[in-house]
Formats: structure tokens, C-alpha cells, sequence
């Protein structure tokens, strides 16, 4: 039979195991204790009464108790709501005995005898109880002025403007008009007739060369009949269609108006938990507990329940089984806490990162230590490195993701440990990627900026942007090249602790390759416009 401290253990072992390269040889018991922590829990349904008051058009609808006035109904409803107070209580009690044996919620349903409705109807006052109310646009009239003809039934004459004459249209207003006439007369010396042609001015006869004549549309009256109103100066109201009423809006045109007051109950529900233990951080875990997951715990008795005038407080009285474990760790000592029998830990204690904490200081001092630029790979970077991916937690965190997340929630390591590491592995890759992948990087970024150049000196006027795209491309290829190279080189220094899908991820969760990806096409960029500018250069020579 397994004691709760070898629970406790084994919990940590299954931890530490899968995700470090320690085993149960590097955790040493020290000493174990058990205590008991106890506590009440108290679930409170606090209910509370209200009226709630509403108006309406039409009569009182079906279903609520109805009086003379909307104050009597008031009054009924307020009478209700402190019977109701008053019953609450003794209600609370019998409810608590009936289910004293089980854990169901206090409802509203269960505070009283359910929602009632008081309300009174009355003739509306907007209308008198008509139901309609004297149209406001045209006052009852059910005609209101015309507005094209502003109510005197004619308008202007729209071809002469209300004046009744227009211009002339043979002479074009000039009252005379020009005519050109051909004459034959007797020419002596030729011994014939002789014609020739002339222009004559003459009063227009179809204005008596006035220059005006009577409009055709009116005429002569500079008026027309308005068409809008048929000459009658007023229209159908178009708010009531003429019949010099509408519909009463405050009653919804039944004549009628009402208003309820509905009583109605609400429930607030909490719930706390008083604990009692030497150990505060047992105190604040239990605190934060539900009452399921206590029961989970340990045992959980429900008590009397305490009854208040407007409050029922269902009491359990728990305890719960607690299980401190102290264990020697690289040296420093850790002392775990498990709850109920089974001993459950909540909080790992940064436990892996203590195991891991060696390996990490490692990396960080030779993180330091590796030269920025070196021939080939630094080998005690690479140990460093290779020592911290050998434990699975390390590998987790510099991928990020959801199962980083998890390990520091659950307390397995700490978010200082988290950071550091993740801060040393993206430093230690950075400096090794840099390594492999720099060369590539600098020959992409200035070989075909230095050809552009070249070409530029030859002759090339840039009249034409083909050779800079060429030029571009030709850097962005070379690149990619560098570093499909330099990741598989970085990949096969660490093939044996880590699959090449992982690191990948890894690479990028760390944000390994940016640096010198943005470097890399800012420098390119620049030395291509450069050469371009000199193409220009040679251009205005
Ligand atoms: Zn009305
Ligand atoms: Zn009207
Ligand atoms: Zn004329
Ligand atoms: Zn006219
Ligand atoms: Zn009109």
C-alpha cells in the first residue's frame, strides 16, 4: 500500500521524466509530514423581491389581476412583495430540510409562489377614449394647400414667363426684317437687259414690327391652370388621406390604456471557503477551491444551515488530507505539497527548472563567451546547446506554443527560468546561424549589386530597369540559397537530439533567422539603388 508521500513522488517522477534528462536518482526524499487541513464552505442565496412597473396601449392583457386604478394595482403589487419578504424565511427552511441531503440551487421558483401581474386599464387621455385624434397637418380639414400654386389654384405661364407675350419669331424680335430682291433693268450700250440683286429692309407684317407677339400657351393671360390641385388652390391631406383624423399613437388607436406591476425574484448565489491550516499557501489553494472540487479532496459533510431574513447560507464542513514532501534537488531542497489522499499537487515549485538550472547557467556563459563570428561552429556553444535539448522541456519552451504555456501554469518551471532559457537559446542559435549562414548572406547582398555596377561603368545608361530587377531577383535567390544551407547545417549539428520538423519550429519560434534575413535584404536594397544611381550618374555625363 502505497502511502500519499509515495503518491506525492511518483507524481514528480512522471513529471520530471519525460521532460528532463534527470531521473528518480536525481530527486532525493528528505522528509515527508502529514497534516490535516479543515474548513467550512458556505454557499449563499441571497433572493430578493421586486415591482416592476410597465405602460401600455390597449386594454389589460389576459392573465393579470385587474383593479380600478393604476394606484390600487400599485398598491396590491407592493402588499404582494412584502408577504412574499415576510413568507421568505420560513420558506428558506423548509427548502433547506427538504434537500438537506442534496446540493441543488435555490431558485426564484422556490423564494414564492410564483410571479404575479397587477395592473388597471383606463380611457386613453390623448384621445378620449376615440381612439383617433384630429389630423395636426391639415387640422381636420383633410385638404391642405396646394404648394405647387401656393393655394391660388394657378401658376405663371411657363412659356412666357407670366408676361403673355413672346418674341416674334419671323423678325426674331427686330420688328424688321431683311429680304434680298433681284432687278432687271435695260442696259443702253450692251443694247440688253441687265440683272442684278440688293438687300431691302422691311417692317415684319407678323408683328406689325413690334418685334411681339401673344404668347400661344396663355394667351395673352400670362397664367395657366395649376395641375396639381385642378385649379382648386388645395390638395388631399396626405398625413390622414383626407378624413382629418389619425390614429391615436399613445393608445394604439383601441381607446385605451393600461399599466401593471409585476412582482418578480431574483437569486445571487456565492460561494467561500474558510480554511484553516498552518500553511498559508495550503490556506490561499483550498480558498480557490469549488465545493466539487473538495469533495474531490476529501471529506465533505453538509451542516445545519443558517437560515437569515432574507439570506439562506448552506453550510459543509471538509477536510482534506495534506502531504508535504521535501526533497533534495541539485542541492537545494523543495518542499512539495499534495492534497487529499492521493496527495494532488497543484503547484510544481519550478521544480524542472531547478533540475534544469545547471544546464541553463551553462549555456548562458558560453552564449557570451562564443565569439560572433567564427570559422565554423563553436563547439562548446554547441555542447551547451545540445546538453539543454536534450531535456524535452527545453525544446518545448524555445518552440513556444500552448505547451510552453502549460509547463509554467502549472508551476513546473518558473517564468524566470522560462525566459532565460529561451533568451539563451535564441542567442546561442543566432550566433551559430550567423556562422553558417553569414558569407552566403554577404555575397547575396553585394554580388549582383557589384555586377549592376559593373555593367553600369560598361555602358549601361539604366534607361531600362531590366537589369536592376535581374539584379534583384539574383540577390533574393542567392539568399534563399544561403540560408536552405545554413539551416540544414545548423540542423545536422543537432540531429541526434532533436527531429528536423521540431527544429524548424524551433528555429522560427525563436525568431533565429529574421536578423539576418532583414539585414541581409536591407544592405542588398541599398547597394542596388546605389549602382542604379551610378548608371544615372553616367547617363547625365
Ligand atoms: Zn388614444
Ligand atoms: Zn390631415
Ligand atoms: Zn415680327
Ligand atoms: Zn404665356
Ligand atoms: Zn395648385
Amino acid at each position: 500500500m502505497k502511502s500519499p508521500a509515495d503518491l506525492l513522488y511518483e507524481q514528480v517522477i512522471q513529471l520530471i521524466e519525460p521532460l528532463t534528462r534527470f531521473d528518480r536518482t536525481s530527486l532525493k526524499r528528505e522528509s515527508d509530514h502529514e497534516t490535516q487541513a479543515g474548513g467550512e464552505a458556505s454557499r449563499w442565496y441571497s433572493p430578493s423581491f421586486n415591482v416592476a412597473p410597465h405602460s401600455g396601449g390597449g386594454q389589460l392583457p389576459s392573465g393579470i389581476q385587474s383593479f380600478p386604478s393604476a394606484g390600487s394595482a400599485e398598491q396590491a403589487a407592493s402588499s404582494a412583495r412584502a408577504a412574499a419578504t415576510k413568507a421568505l424565511p420560513d420558506r428558506l427552511r423548509k427548502w433547506a430540510e427538504r434537500h438537506a441531503g442534496d446540493d441543488s440551487a435555490l431558485t426564484a421558483g422556490d423564494c414564492y409562489d410564483g410571479s404575479v401581474t397587477y395592473g388597471a386599464q383606463a380611457r386613453c387621455h390623448s384621445c378620449g377614449g376615440q381612439g383617433k385624434t384630429t389630423c395636426g397637418n391639415c387640422s381636420g380639414q383633410g385638404r391642405t394647400i396646394c404648394s405647387m400654386c401656393s393655394g391660388r389654384g394657378q401658376t405663371s405661364c411657363s412659356g412666357c414667363g407670366g408676361s403673355g407675350q413672346q418674341r416674334c419669331g419671323s423678325c426674331g424680335g427686330a420688328g424688321r426684317m431683311q429680304r434680298y430682291v433681284t432687278k432687271t433693268v435695260w442696259d443702253g450700250y450692251a443694247n440688253r437687259y441687265h440683272s442684278h440683286s440688293e438687300t431691302v429692309m422691311e417692317n415684319c407684317n407678323m408683328c406689325g414690327s413690334s418685334g411681339r407677339r401673344q404668347c400661344g400657351q396663355c394667351y395673352g393671360r400670362g397664367k395657366q391652370n395649376c395641375h396639381s390641385c385642378a385649379n382648386s388652390g388645395k390638395v388631399t391631406c396626405n398625413r390622414c388621406g383626407g378624413s382629418g383624423s389619425v390614429s391615436c399613437s399613445t393608445c394604439g388607436a383601441s381607446g385605451w390604456t393600461h399599466k401593471t406591476y409585476k412582482l418578480g425574484c431574483s437569486v445571487q448565489s456565492r460561494f467561500e471557503v474558510d480554511a484553516r491550516h498552518a500553511r498559508p499557501e495550503v490556506v490561499a489553494r483550498l480558498k480557490a477551491f469549488s465545493l466539487e472540487h473538495l469533495s474531490s479532496l476529501g471529506p465533505v459533510e453538509q451542516q445545519e444551515p443558517d437560515v437569515r431574513a432574507n439570506a439562506l447560507r448552506r453550510r459543509y464542513r471538509f477536510t482534506c488530507r495534506i502531504t508535504e514532501l521535501t526533497l533534495d534537488t541539485q542541492g537545494s531542497a523543495i518542499q512539495l505539497v499534495g492534497f487529499g489522499e492521493r496527495a494532488y499537487v497543484f503547484d510544481f515549485k519550478n521544480i524542472v527548472g531547478v533540475l534544469l538550472e545547471q544546464d541553463l547557467q551553462t549555456l548562458e556563459t558560453t552564449v557570451q563567451q562564443a565569439p560572433t563570428f567564427g570559422v565554423g561552429p563553436d563547439e562548446e556553444l554547441v555542447d551547451a546547446i545540445r546538453q539543454c535539448l536534450e531535456s524535452e522541456a527545453n525544446q518545448q519552451l524555445g518552440e513556444g506554443g500552448p505547451a510552453a504555456e502549460k509547463l509554467k501554469t502549472t508551476g513546473t518551471l518558473s517564468e524566470d527560468y522560462a525566459g532565460r532559457l529561451t533568451a539563451g537559446l535564441r542567442s546561442g542559435f543566432r550566433k551559430l546561424y550567423l556562422g553558417e549562414s553569414g558569407l552566403g548572406a554577404a555575397l547575396a547582398a553585394t554580388l549582383p549589386a557589384a555586377a549592376l555596377a559593373a555593367i553600369a561603368l560598361a555602358g549601361w545608361r539604366g534607361k531600362t530597369s531590366g537589369p536592376f530587377w535581374i539584379a534583384l531577383l539574383a540577390s533574393f535567390l542567392l539568399y534563399t540559397g544561403a540560408e536552405i544551407f545554413a539551416r540544414s547545417r545548423v540542423n545536422r549539428l543537432f540531429r541526434a537530439h532533436m527531429e528536423s520538423k521540431r527544429m524548424r519550429s524551433l528555429l522560427r519560434g525563436l525568431g533565429v533567422m529574421k536578423k539576418v534575413r532583414l539585414t541581409t535584404a536591407a544592405v542588398s536594397l541599398l547597394l542596388l539603388l546605389a549602382a542604379l544611381r551610378l548608371a544615372a550618374l553616367r547617363l547625365g555625363m
